[in-house]
């Protein structure tokens, strides 16, 4: 770390005391307007309208409705990228708990992303105070349609990362964090190596002969081959990769047939490969493929294999991560700072991370009142998760800016 550190000083309790309510009625408000993927235009106006009155520049509709916001700092130092999402779910909230809760019948912020938008916006407002005295330059990229595994990729498919683009070329690094209803309120977990898994969505056609139930000789039923490979391909987990390197393999839907007594002629299988380790995803989708094309001339079918949506796995590199452990850790004490294992969710912040050096934090949001899973009706954050999130995310981008 530099000797200018000092100089960008910042009293965290006074400045985070200063903005408590606004940042709980921006988070409520959030949480009561709830906006699905790609449809975020009224966040993303109070966002661009909010980041504007706060003097940066802002870039709208980058990612169809995400926004970028750039502060340019009156010291030299670097560009640091801070990213937060803002779209919710399609989901029923349950209205017991709370006053507040989501205005919108069968749409629910039940990730936290309306806590990631309402933290970003006040550690904006902190550093914006000080844009004089700030070194190098922030940025805030508002990402949308997280929960698809799509704004990342728009966003950065839009120029965010273009020389001509609204950063002007990569940042130097790419930060965020993810409240975690399953990680205690007063922590922040900063893993070095694979955090998050890659998620390929994947899907089989089986292709058969049609024909009547009752004459399957003169059929290859795609039902009976499909059910082979659903059997076949949950081998290559259980038998072909060593069990201390993690990969989960599920299919989601089987699609074939109309009627009891039809053979039908083709059946649909999806499905979702998880893996923290890049080799390992590149051996699998190879070996799902050669499989699906070998179990069909086995039993006289076509099998065709088609990759459709992916995320790649959220990798910490060692050197960011115990860099910003030192930055949490200055916050809120060394012993919360937390190295727990990767978990198989994934998120398109590493989209923003394959040519960008960068990191991503676990901010615990679990509340006292009993289990509230994310992407459940029942969801819920513990609101002091976002005093934890706004200080150590401060900290953290004024250290890496000057790092
Ligand atoms: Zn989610
Ligand atoms: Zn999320």
């Amino acid at each position: 770390m530099s000797a200018e550190k000092n100089d960008f000083n910042v009293n965290l309790d006074w400045e985070f005391t200063k903005r408590q309510d606004e940042l709980i009625r921006l988070r409520r408000d959030f949480h009561a307007h709830p906006e699905l993927s790609f449809q975020e235009d009224r966040t993303a106006r109070i966002v661009s309208d909010l980041m504007e009155k706060k003097g940066f520049k802002v870039t709208r509709k980058v990612g169809q409705t995400g926004v970028v916001a750039v502060l340019e700092g009156g010291q030299p130092g670097n560009t640091v990228m801070w990213r937060a999402d803002m779209d919710a779910l399609p989901l029923q909230e349950d209205h017991s708990k709370f006053e507040f809760h989501s205005e919108t019948d069968g749409v629910m912020h039940a990730c936290g992303h309306d806590g990631h938008t309402a933290i970003a916006l006040t550690v904006a407002d902190i550093l914006a105070e000080r844009k004089n005295d700030l070194p190098g330059r922030v940025v805030f990229a508002f990402q949308p349609a997280e929960e698809i595994g799509s704004g990342a990729k728009a966003m950065l498919n839009d120029g965010l990362y273009a020389p001509n683009g609204p950063i002007g070329g990569k940042p130097d690094y790419a930060l965020g964090l993810h409240l975690g209803a399953f990680s205690p309120t007063g922590t922040v977990t900063l893993k070095p190596g694979p955090l998050m898994a890659a998620a390929d969505a994947f899907k089989f056609v089986v292709r058969g002969v049609g024909g009547h139930a009752s004459m399957p000789q003169l059929s290859v039923d795609p039902i009976m081959v499909g059910s082979q490979l659903v059997v076949a391909l949950q081998t290559l987990i259980s038998r072909e990769i060593d069990t201390m390197n993690p990969a989960v393999l599920s299919f989601g839907t089987f699609q074939a047939g109309t009627k009891s007594n039809i053979i039908p002629v083709e059946a649909i299988l999806t499905g979702s490969l998880r893996t923290l380790d890049p080799k390992l995803r590149s051996y699998l989708i190879e070996r799902m493929e050669a499989m699906g094309r070998d179990l069909g001339k086995l039993f006289r079918a076509e099998i065709s294999f088609k990759l459709m949506e992916h995320a790649p796995a959220v990798i910490n590199p060692d050197d960011l991560t115990s860099f910003a452990q030192k930055s949490a850790a200055s916050v809120i004490g060394s012993e919360a700072v937390l190295d727990r294992p990767a978990i198989m969710g994934s998120e398109d912040m590493s989209e923003f991370m394959v040519d960008v050096p960068g990191c991503f934090m676990f901010v615990g949001a679990q509340r006292s009142d009993g289990p509230t899973p994310h992407h459940s009706p029942l969801f819920a954050i513990d609101e002091k998760s976002l005093e934890i999130g706004v200080k150590v995310t401060t900290r953290t981008l004024i250290d890496f800016l000057q790092k």
